[in-house]
């Protein structure tokens, strides 16, 4: 093509460069949830409460009672690449205990909605202190009246990026996942209690008192929470070392949609390794396009397990991903055919 048409290649500005990478953290509102409930999580929080409005497009709000943050803390958590999680990369070889270490957040999301984070530190007397982002732009550091620990008000996520706020899906759509995020934290952390609100209305809320049968009711209600067998295993091998959780009587599903919940190492996770696993372990007693519940956590050596297929998804990959399937299957198998749940399909041994 003639020069005088050839496109230029030019550094794009601050602005631009900053809502694309927002597009990448933040892909709708459940992502934000995430985002803040495992913040709220690594602040050592006892009680997190989420409360959306419209599926969370017009407002996201996450309130926890966890360590809280000082006005200059306040002022640093929103710029961005700012963490207190780790200090270089030596920390990410040795392992990471908290759920974030990116430091990008809370910087991202400031810069396609109206974001207020409001917070006081633990411990500490007087008012906090709140700071408001508004499309990337940030306020004064102000004195705000406010319990100890942290509230973060996301307000019209995409005002600014027009292209993605079309992409979002119906209000019940954004909630589903929002839901599904939620459902999750609560499950995995049975001691923190956990609630959600849609629109004003209570959705589910924890006791956090510890017990996941107790969670498992809150979340799901009596007639799930009933149907619940405990699986406990510690399978032989190196591959797996422990397996424990709930699964559903088989008779107890739900059609065209999976309420399975399968935690690696304390993280919550997706694989379809663990799916097959528990579907295969019902051996072919579901009826078609029914599926079971399951809350299911393995333990496994954590150099066997890679979760960084990709650092915003929660597929993890194992390294013998056969002696997973199996060491599951048999847990969950084992624990349905205890309580004469379903009938032994071969002799195993
Ligand atoms: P990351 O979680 O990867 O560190 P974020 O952008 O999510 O990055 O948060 C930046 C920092 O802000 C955190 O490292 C933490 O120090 C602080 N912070 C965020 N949310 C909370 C909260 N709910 N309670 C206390 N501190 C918080
Ligand atoms: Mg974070």
């Amino acid at each position: 093509r003639p020069a005088d048409e050839r496109p230029t290649i030019q550094a794009l500005d601050q602005t631009t460069v900053q809502r694309i990478a927002a597009g990448e953290v933040v892909e709708r509102p459940a992502s934000v949830v995430k985002e803040l409930v495992e913040n709220s999580l690594d602040a050592d929080a006892s009680r997190v409460s989420v409360a959306v409005r419209n599926g969370g497009k017009d407002g996201v709000r996450v309130r926890d009672d966890g360590v809280g943050m000082t006005e200059d803390e306040l002022a640093v958590a929103v710029e961005e690449h700012t963490t207190s999680k780790i200090s270089d990369i030596d920390d990410l070889e040795t392992g990471v205990a908290t759920l974030g270490f990116r430091g990008e957040a809370l910087h991202t999301i400031g810069a396609v909605s109206r974001t207020t984070v409001r917070s006081k530190p633990r411990g500490a007397a007087g008012a906090g202190a709140e700071l408001t982002v508004e499309g990337g732009d940030v306020g004064e550091v102000r004195p705000a009246g406010c319990p100890a620990g942290t509230t973060i008000e996301v307000d019209d996520l995409f005002f600014n990026t027009p292209a993605r706020k079309k992409f979002l899906k119906t209000d019940a759509t954004e909630f589903d996942h929002v839901n599904t995020v939620v459902t999750q934290y609560a499950l995995a952390n049975p001691g923190v209690a956990v609630s959600l609100e849609h629109n004003d209305r209570e959705v589910f809320a924890t006791e956090g008192r510890g017990s996941l049968e107790s969670t498992v009711l809150s979340v799901y209600g009596r007639e799930v929470a009933e149907a619940m067998t405990t699986v406990d295993a510690d399978p032989d091998g190196d591959t797996v070392d422990s397996v424990s959780g709930l699964v559903s009587h088989p008779e107890t599903t739900r059609a065209g949609r999976e309420y399975l919940s399968t935690f690696v190492n304390g993280r919550y996770v997706t694989a379809g390794t663990l799916r097959e696993a528990v579907l295969d372990a019902y051996g072919g007693q579901l009826a078609p396009d029914r599926y079971p519940f399951a809350v299911l956590f393995l333990d496994v050596p954590a150099n066997s397990v890679d979760v960084n297929v990709h650092p915003r998804k929660m597929e993890v990959r194992f390294d013998d991903e056969s002696g997973v399937k199996s060491a599951v299957e048999a847990a969950v198998e084992s624990a349905l055919l205890d309580e004469g749940l379903i009938r032994s399909s071969a002799p195993r041994g």
